[in-house]
């Protein structure tokens, strides 16, 4: 018998290379996207049409190529990016396998054009499924385009694996996140067609997550904490959502010396921050970026290379804790523990103080994240907060930091419970609009609508979430006429209401009548109005934001059925009032982030005398 053992056709072995690097069109819109980013672009534009399907289009204005390198750049394992093995640990690039292209260019029809600023003509490359069919000069613009057509249409068992034109469409958008929220320098656009979607100037971190995730109904640069922690190993920078912002589905990502990344073991450092903060189905926001010496972390472990190990993943994994409890600490808990507790106006907290302890490290001055090391917490001078407390039981200084906090379930409802003692308390009302009250420091006032939305909101995500709202039936139903391609959205979001407590019965295919409402709402007459604008929030809402969509219902909802300023209140309903505030987890701020209460201590009464 003759010998079997043959070599692999280039083509062949670039295909099968593609399997793992190419495996849907978002993963052509990274390499591609990165490269540009590689080649010290400004400027990089996307167009991807039919979901990146039939085409994926990016243009740079970077260094660009010679013909020679032109050419060169499709072959696998061809890379200007390292040269010998001792550079794969100091890597500073995106890419560095030299696979993408050829991994591209097997199984789809590529088109390249590219001019570096020296040459007076560019370069075109036509080449499908790894054969060149042209190479030309010609003129072009500085920089480089790539047009990616018909992914896979040598492949067909791969196209058919894609999935449907929106979830391939998110993948691409979350390619492009992973990218642009790294490089806020660079200018980006995403065209899908014609369309622009997304078009991002040059920037800050902060400002460029609000141009990625921001909307004008969700300005998230209230909903968002700054966290930094700069040591000799590592250097923790970013931000994370409050907790009240948290949601079932929420954007987390972790960066490390520009990269993407994905690490299970430090998200759930930042989960357990959270822990007691956030509701058990909840998830909170974070864009953390670690810089860290790159001879300590290993990338080469995964061909899309999003898991990344570091070299002293313990000691990271405790100082991102204590960075995120940190953050929260400082901002979430403060107001909330400024109650007085003896005297005539006390304010009746204290009895329940236990439960609502913040994260419990960040008490504990002595606490050293790294055994026997020389780390030190910062003294905070927010701290003078809790005085007042010390002698109580189980105080919150003498928290061990090694004991981790109860779920959080129970924390909700036993929060308050201040039935007997509220009688004594004395509130006033000010310009049908603020509640004033007696607290240790001084005087609280707080906005009595904003006070109501936050409680309201609460009830309602938490209905929604369990499925168990009350309805009042309307004695005159209210119709809702739907536009025909409004109604796809209407469908997305009648389960909630129902769950809240509307009852809808549809009276023809765009029609409904409405039978009942929640029963915390007061009337009927906005109902047909907050419908309608709840149908446009879903239907402006991309990607990611659909998920908030039930914190967006009740914070609706909430908005609706409120208090409004002028409205007059006696003692007893401000006191209801505020124990219901006092109950909710996050109530300093309206789900928006609105301050809902503000102390003017004591002190500054006095500068006045
Ligand atoms: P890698 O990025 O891992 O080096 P690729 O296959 O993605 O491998 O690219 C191969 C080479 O082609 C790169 O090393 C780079 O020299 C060149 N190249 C690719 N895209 C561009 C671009 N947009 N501008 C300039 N050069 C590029
Ligand atoms: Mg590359």
């Amino acid at each position: 018998m003759s010998d079997v053992i043959h070599l692999l056709p280039d083509s062949v072995a670039n295909q099968i290379a593609a399997g793992e690097v190419i495996q849907r069109p978002a993963s052509v819109l990274k390499e591609l996207v990165e490269n540009a980013i590689d080649a010290g672009a400004s400027y990089v534009q996307v167009i991807v049409k039919d979901a990146g399907r039939s085409l994926i289009q990016v243009t740079d204005n970077g260094d660009g190529m010679s013909d020679t390198d032109a050419r060169m750049a499709f072959e696998r394992h061809a890379t200007s990016k390292i040269t010998v093995a001792q550079d794969l640990f100091s890597l500073r690039t995106m890419g560095f396998r030299g696979e993408a292209l050829a991994s591209i260019a097997a199984v789809a029809q590529v088109e390249l054009r590219s001019r570096r600023e020296e040459d007076e003509l560019g370069t075109l490359i036509e080449i499908a499924g790894s054969r060149v069919f042209k190479q030309e000069s010609g003129q072009c613009a500085k920089g480089t385009t790539f047009l990616i057509k018909n992914l896979f249409f040598n492949v067909p068992a791969r196209r058919r694996f894609l999935k449907s034109d929106n979830v391939e469409k998110s993948h691409l958008l979350n390619e492009f996140y992973r990218i642009v929220l790294v490089h806020p320098d660079v200018e980006f656009s995403f065209y899908e067609g014609e369309e622009e979607i997304y078009h991002l100037q040059v920037s800050n971190i902060k400002i460029r997550i609000e141009q990625v995730f921001g909307s004008a109904k969700k300005k998230l640069n209230q909903q968002l904490l700054s966290v930094e922690s700069i040591t000799d190993l590592v250097s923790i920078k970013g931000f994370i959502g409050r907790p009240e912002f948290a949601q079932k589905s929420a954007q987390q990502y972790f960066f490390v010396n520009g990269r993407y990344m994905r690490h299970p073991y430090f998200h759930k450092a930042v989960m357990l921050a959270y822990n007691q903060l956030i509701q058990t189905a909840e998830n909170p926001t974070y864009f953390i970026y670690f810089e860290v010496d790159p001879q300590t972390i290993d990338i080469n472990i995964h061909p899309t290379k999003t898991e990344i190990k570091f070299e002293n993943e313990q000691v990271l994994w405790s100082i991102l804790s204590a960075t995120v409890k940190e953050a929260l600490g400082k901002f979430n808990i403060v107001p909330s523990i400024d109650f007085d507790r003896e005297g005539a106006l006390d304010f009746p907290v204290q009895r329940d103080y236990k439960s609502i302890n913040p994260p419990i490290t960040i008490f504990n001055t002595s606490y050293n994240p790294f055994g026997t090391s020389s780390y030190k917490r910062p003294q905070m001078e927010w701290e003078s907060l809790y005085r007042g407390f010390e002698d109580e039981k189980n105080s919150l200084v003498d928290a061990d930091p090694s004991v981790l906090p109860e779920p959080s379930s129970t924390v909700i409802q036993s929060r308050l419970n201040i039935e007997e003692e509220v009688t004594n308390n004395v509130y006033f009302q000010l310009k049908n609009r603020y509640i004033i009250t007696s607290v240790k420091s001084g005087m609280m006032m707080i906005d009595q609508r904003r006070a109501h939305i936050r409680i309201l909101f609460d009830q309602f995500l938490r209905e929604i979430q369990q499925k168990k709202g009350f309805s009042q039936q309307l004695i005159f139903p209210e119709t809702i006429d739907l536009l025909p391609e409004d109604l796809p959205f209407f469908n997305q979001i009648i389960n909630e209401l129902q769950y809240l407590g509307f009852d809808f019965q549809q009276t023809s295919p765009s029609q409904f009548k409405v039978q009942g409402i929640p029963a915390q709402m007061k009337g009927s007459e906005r109902i047909i109005l907050l419908l309608n604008d709840m149908v446009d929030i879903v239907k402006t809402a991309t990607g990611e934001a659909i998920a908030d969509m039930q914190q967006q219902i009740a914070l609706s909802l909430a908005e609706t059925a409120a208090i409004t300023y002028g409205q007059s209140l006696n003692n007893e309903e401000m006191s209801h009032l505020i124990q219901q505030l006092f109950s909710c987890p996050s109530h300093n701020y309206t789900p928006d982030g609105k301050s809902v209460m503000s102390v003017v201590t004591q002190e500054e009464i006095q500068k006045r005398f």
